[in-house]
């Protein structure tokens, strides 16, 4: 017999199904093929159970959500006081492919592509002389990180990967930006090329559940037992996400919602209860910020209608 979590869980889903508002993006090409009706939900809870509702196991790129998780990687290798040296954290209220950079010349926060570039550009060599292989050891710890958050192995989804790299000058326009204020200790292009990597890994609302999970629990998944990172750097990405998670909807999400969360323009929303829960939902048409319009509208639901909120006095 269906659980009550589950037939609650079911029933969110129906409610918001019938919202066709927004469009998939289509500035990767690659990203306009997928069906726009594509929509899954789970929810893993701090013992590792894993409610998982629609499309659920359908993969999708991860996009932007693996911000945070390359932000750790830079943490872990560097140290929190070498990162903030050269990342901000301060919300930056502007799109997520702004320019945007502090007056010290610092990208604002690691989660828009200025800081995630460099957050990328942290885990190659300090050398301007960086050669394929060197792209290709880095991707390979990304990939052994995030497959360790998520418990399971993932992998990278070719097709988006050459169509993002074909067509995204705007990020190597910010890459180049960057380059110009003397902030690279790499190659830019080689940052370039390991952030569109690790944007189009492939993951499932299961992955990001458990992804948000092994975040709620300080570092350690749930599922596999491994503590993956810190407690420390779980801190610093639950207050990165809370501030700078969702672009310039991040008032409007915290008001309403009340998780530190992150988006991707594949449709991707991965959101946290800190110490409880991750919550992972797919649905590729966006909102005016790149959010999914029906992922955020589930969060909604859920946060209201479970008292998620987490300024919640009542
Ligand atoms: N790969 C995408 C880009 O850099 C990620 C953006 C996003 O998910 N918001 O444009």
């Amino acid at each position: 017999m269906e659980s009550l979590v589950d037939g609650y869980l079911r029933h969110i889903m129906d409610e918001v199904r019938g919202d066709r508002s927004g469009d998939v993006a289509d500035y990767i090409p690659e990203l306009a093929v997928v069906d726009p009706e594509g929509f899954g939900l789970s929810l893993c809870v701090h013992d590792g159970y894993m409610y998982s509702h629609g499309h659920s196991t359908e993969t999708f790129t991860i996009q932007s959500v693996s911000k945070p998780l390359t932000y750790a990687m830079a943490l872990r290798k560097h140290g929190v006081a070498a990162v903030d040296a050269r990342i901000g954290v301060e919300p930056s209220g502007e799109a997520f492919n702004e320019i945007s950079v502090d007056d010290r010349r610092r990208p604002k926060n690691p989660m828009i592509n200025a800081g995630a570039i460099f957050a990328a550009s942290m885990l190659l060599p300090a050398s301007r002389d960086v050669s394929r292989d060197d792209v290709d050891a880095a991707f390979a710890e990304i990939v052994e990180f995030y497959s360790g958050c998520a418990g399971r192995r993932l992998t990278m989804d070719e097709e988006v990967y050459a169509s993002e790299s074909a067509t995204g000058s705007r990020n190597r326009a910010i890459a180049y930006m960057l380059d110009s204020f003397g902030a690279f200790d790499t190659d830019p292009d080689a940052a370039i090329d390991l952030y569109y990597r690790q944007c189009s890994i492939r993951v499932t609302t299961d992955d990001l559940a458990g992804i948000g999970a092994t975040i709620a629990n300080g570092g350690l998944n749930p599922r596999t037992g491994r503590v993956v990172f810190s407690s420390e750097i779980a801190q610093r990405l639950l207050s990165v996400m809370t501030t700078c998670g969702m672009y310039d909807g991040a008032g409007d999400w915290v008001t309403s919602v009340g998780l530190p969360a992150k988006s991707g323009v594949g449709g991707g929303i991965l959101a946290v209860l800190p110490g409880q829960l991750g919550i992972g939902v797919y649905s590729p048409r966006l909102d005016e910020h790149g959010n999914s319009v029906r992922g955020v509208e589930t969060c909604r639901h859920l946060s209201k209608d479970l008292g998620l909120h987490m300024f919640n006095v009542t």
